[in-house]
């Protein structure tokens, strides 16, 4: 039942054929940074750039943001990692390969975690 492909969800189709990169808002989740929230890992939003927290993390900001905004369509940004996530059809696409710019080259930690 977990179609890797992205057929039948127009959202995942419209990211996965995007001509224009998105510019990631930030080496950290958006709303985080502003309140000094940690987080475990980032999304990035393929609508506007936004960058946002994961649903393991304490803020789940990526999933507010998509209930905010109405942008449906994320991909990790977290090193290595292309998949994409669907929330208004709940579907994952295993690669949605990131333009220039789009990637994470490490991943961030929270500005008060212990940095290396
Ligand atoms: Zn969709
Ligand atoms: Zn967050
Ligand atoms: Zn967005």
């Amino acid at each position: 039942m977990n179609a890797p492909a992205p057929e039948g969800c127009s959202h995942l189709e419209a990211a996965d054929s995007r001509t224009a990169a998105v510019v990631p808002s930030g080496h950290g989740c958006v709303e985080c940074l502003k309140a000094g929230g940690v987080w475990v890992h980032l999304r990035l939003c393929m609508t506007c750039g936004h960058v946002g927290c994961c649903d393991n993390s304490p803020g789940k900001h990526a999933t507010k943001h998509f209930h905010g905004s109405a942008h449906p369509v994320i991909r990790s940004y977290e090193p290595g990692e292309d998949w994409g996530y669907c929330y208004p059809d709940e579907l994952f696409l295993e690669e949605l390969p990131a333009r220039p710019g789009e990637a994470a080259t490490r991943h961030y930690d929270p500005p008060h975690h212990t940095r290396k």
